[in-house]
């Protein structure tokens, strides 16, 4: 029986055009996911379209727009020392990939799914409201949050466990007290400035920073949803959570250093889908942000939709348990768990 309530949306952009020689940021992140048709679990698959300009505007400015537009134009070519780069489809891309999260979103707002996933490509949570940075062109979860803002949602909360800090997404709401944002990421490294437990003392409670020691992953990470994101969740009581999802905390990750593996990615989406069907009536949204093994990022774009899917899905986090477990030992986070609850007066 098909019931619209139970039902993931999913929208895929993955933007072949937006590639350059030797960049990580490449359409190849996207060569595993295989056959949808056999996959144990069904999705909606939307057709996105292009974000609108006020959309877009309502996060980055005119100014921004038209550089970007310019540089692609001129492309290809690198913007910063990441690097970034840009083509010629580069601005169109970045449109759909915005485009397709708005549409993820509009399906969760209007009820026609109950939860959904962008995966998406460029991009977005470095992007800046001045600045395309760190592969990101247009901030895609800042735009779909706006949207949200806009359109009925009082308060929402997004969460970013992408090994790097979400400078973009804390920068766009910096001053919006209706916006909660929870970034997870490994310490000292790129953007480097940002990201720190004390970034925000004007924000406590609100912009919540828990930089991490390299390797720490599944078992962490059960801690941080117990202690830090479900508190979080019921003190700022959001109607609807937007996820940064980033496959780049995966320990196989070229990049960077953290240890999550697809169980724990499993077990960290799980935990979202409860705590979206207990204060928010399900409204769930995820964006693709980094990850750059491919194959990781397949077994964690599985993993996040077995969670979204369930409990229609007969997975469980039995079946990613085997497949792709840290081979590091992990550092305990006692400490910055205790830091964490001081700085934000969890007590
Ligand atoms: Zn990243």
């Amino acid at each position: 029986m098909y019931n619209a309530g139970m039902t993931t949306a999913c929208a895929i952009v993955p933007s072949p055009g937006h590639v350059f020689p030797g960049h990580e940021e490449a359409p190849s992140r996207f060569q595993y996911f295989g056959d949808w048709d056999a996959k144990p679990y069904r999705v909606a698959f939307l057709d996105p379209e292009p974000a609108p300009r006020e959309a877009v505007t309502a996060v980055h400015s005119e100014r921004m727009l038209r550089f970007f537009e310019e540089a692609c134009r001129q492309g290809p070519g690198i913007t910063d020392y990441a690097p970034t780069y840009v083509t010629q489809t580069t601005y169109a891309d970045a449109f759909l990939a915005a485009g397709a999260t708005l549409a993820c979103t509009r399906a969760v707002l209007e009820g026609r799914a109950r939860n959904a996933f962008a995966i998406v490509r460029p991009p977005g949570h470095h992007a800046e409201p001045e600045a395309a940075m760190g592969f990101c062109l247009l901030n895609n979860v800042a735009i779909a949050a706006r949207f949200a803002l806009a359109n009925g949602i009082q308060k929402l909360l997004i969460f970013d466990f992408d090994v790097h800090h979400g400078n973009g997404t804390q920068a766009v709401f910096w001053n919006e007290p209706r916006a909660a944002f929870f970034s997870t990421h490994q310490e000292n490294i790129y953007p480097f400035r940002t990201g720190f437990l004390d970034d925000a003392p004007h924000a406590r409670g609100r912009i919540v920073n828990l930089p991490l020691p390299a390797r720490a992953g599944d078992r962490a990470f059960a801690r941080i949803a117990d202690e830090a994101l479900t508190p979080l969740v019921e003190r700022f009581a959001p109607e609807m959570i937007l996820v940064s999802a980033g496959f780049d905390s995966h320990w196989s990750d070229p990049l960077a250093e953290l240890g999550l593996s697809s169980a724990g990615y499993f077990a960290l989406a799980q935990t979202l889908v409860t705590l979206a069907d207990a204060h928010c009536g399900g409204k769930l949204v995820f964006t693709l942000e980094g990850g750059y093994n491919p194959k990781s990022v397949a077994s964690g774009v599985e993993a996040v939709l077995c969670a979204l899917t369930g409990p229609s899905t007969s997975l469980g986090v039995n079946a990613f348990a085997a497949q792709d477990p840290s081979p590091y030992e992990e550092p305990e986070i006692e400490d910055q768990l205790a830091r964490l609850r001081e700085w934000h007066g969890w007590r």
